[in-house]
């Protein structure tokens, strides 16, 4: 079993949505979390390993990059996908350049592409400059981002600041003009030293005229648009069997530490369809250390009745009291802390459907179940699909679980997903 694409996210949730993406595209996909130590859990077309690179030094993050692509390539990838955000988020030493030049290194290849358009997603480049919906990136609300402010949104410019590459641009008058076009505009600019060229595309059509022209890169960076047009590429057509998982068995839970509007209502929808629901409280959580135990002691006789949900979701002004008397950070890794060993504890016994919602949430969760791969099924609501992981917490068994971040999905998200699973 060889692997065809491999991929390296610079985030976990950004992994996700590649992976879906790729699914959507006819591709079988298995995302792992870090560079796994075994082989992939099964037979797929496509590996994407979530890294956590995105604003770790660059030396880190190319390190990180560099292991993930020798495992990919022990894999059989005979195409690398470095993805990063669509909104481009970076620092002014990277990490966007410096992982794409050493990977460009490391490949032995002296051209590739960059483009963070996701136009399903609103995120669109025109003559290099990336837009927001209407607006420029950097009057977007990302020019203000505490940790990758966006003040240019001429992707030119800014990956030019990266990297020792020559950065040039594919405009959209080349791109509109289909895949000999752009293979022509890609020869010319290799002519001239280009080693990297931003890609204008404003719709899907672009995307997927694109496609067929990187076939023979051996590298392409991009967010997680350009996915929709590569699996064509290896004679793959959207089709139901790749996101075929195994059957659902076991009990339903749903663990929410998300705070997210979409949440909150999603929570009220579920309490409101009279399912058993757990509010925790994370001032008590900070005094009592039977806190877990009781809310599993609370959960398990209820089980067996269908799914139930706790959840530490509230609204601004409850988060406010609590990280005001415990701490912003405090308060949030506590909360995670204790959410993360009530679904380990759930899937002891015998949670094998799990819904998690929260970025961070997730991430505590999937680590303490000792999850280190995730198959990826159909989506529920755009953004988020069920998957399938072997799972330390369930004897080494396979689990389903949907990790939902923050604002994603339909009110009834917490009922429908269990549905969808059948
Ligand atoms: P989202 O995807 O909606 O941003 P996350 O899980 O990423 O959700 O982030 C929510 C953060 O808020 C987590 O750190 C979580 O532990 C914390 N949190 C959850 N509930 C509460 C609460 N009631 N009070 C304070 N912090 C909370």
């Amino acid at each position: 079993m060889t692997i065809r694409l491999g991929c390296i996210a610079d985030d976990f949730t950004g992994a996700t949505d590649l992976a879906n993406n790729l699914v959507r595209a006819g591709m079988r996909v298995v995302q792992t979390i870090g560079v796994p130590k075994q082989p992939p859990a099964a037979d797929v077309d496509a590996i994407v390993v979530a890294l956590k690179s995105r604003t770790i030094a660059p030396q880190d993050a190319v390190a990180q990059s560099l292991e993930a692509l020798r495992w990919l390539q022990a894999e059989g990838a005979t195409q690398i996908y470095f993805k990063y955000c669509s909104t481009f988020d970076s620092t002014a030493e990277g990490n966007i350049g410096p992982v794409t030049e050493a990977l460009m290194a490391a490949l032995g290849c002296d051209f590739t592409i960059a483009t963070p358009a996701f136009p399903d997603n609103q995120r669109t480049v025109f003559k290099g400059y990336l837009f927001v919906g209407d607006l420029l990136l950097s009057e977007s609300g990302m020019q203000k981002h505490p940790l990758t402010p966006m003040t240019d949104a001429n992707l030119v410019r800014v990956l030019q600041a990266q990297t020792r590459r020559k950065v040039g641009l594919i405009d959209h008058s080349v791109v509109a003009r289909g895949e000999a076009a752009i293979r022509e505009r890609v020869a010319r600019l290799r002519a001239d030293g280009v080693g990297i060229a931003v890609v204008d595309a404003v719709s899907n059509d672009d995307l997927l005229r694109l496609g067929p022209a990187l076939a023979d890169l051996p590298l392409v960076t991009a967010g997680s648009g350009v996915a929709i047009g590569l699996p064509a590429n290896l004679g793959l057509a959207p089709t139901s069997t790749a996101s075929r998982l195994p059957p659902p068995g076991g009990l339903q839970a749903v663990v929410s530490g998300s705070c997210s509007q979409a949440t909150q209502r999603q929570v009220a929808n579920f309490i409101a369809s009279k399912r058993p629901a757990l509010a925790l409280d994370p001032l008590r959580l900070s005094t009592d250390s039977d806190a877990v135990a009781k809310a599993l002691a609370w959960a398990e006789p209820l089980l067996a009745d269908g799914p139930v949900l706790v959840y530490s979701t509230a609204e601004p002004s409850a988060v406010k009291s609590v990280q005001d008397r415990l701490g912003v950070e405090a308060a949030g890794a506590m909360v995670e802390r204790s959410l993360a060993e009530i679904a380990r504890g759930l899937v002891e016994r015998g949670v094998r459907q799990l819904v998690v919602a929260g970025g961070e949430t997730s991430g505590a969760c999937v680590q303490a179940l000792g999850i280190s791969q995730l198959q990826i099924g159909a989506q529920i609501d755009p953004g988020v699909p069920w998957c399938h992981a072997m799972a330390d917490a369930a004897g080494g068994k396979g689990l389903h679980v949907a990790l939902k971040s923050g604002n994603f999905g339909t009110d009834d998200f917490f009922s429908k997903a269990f549905g969808a699973l059948e």
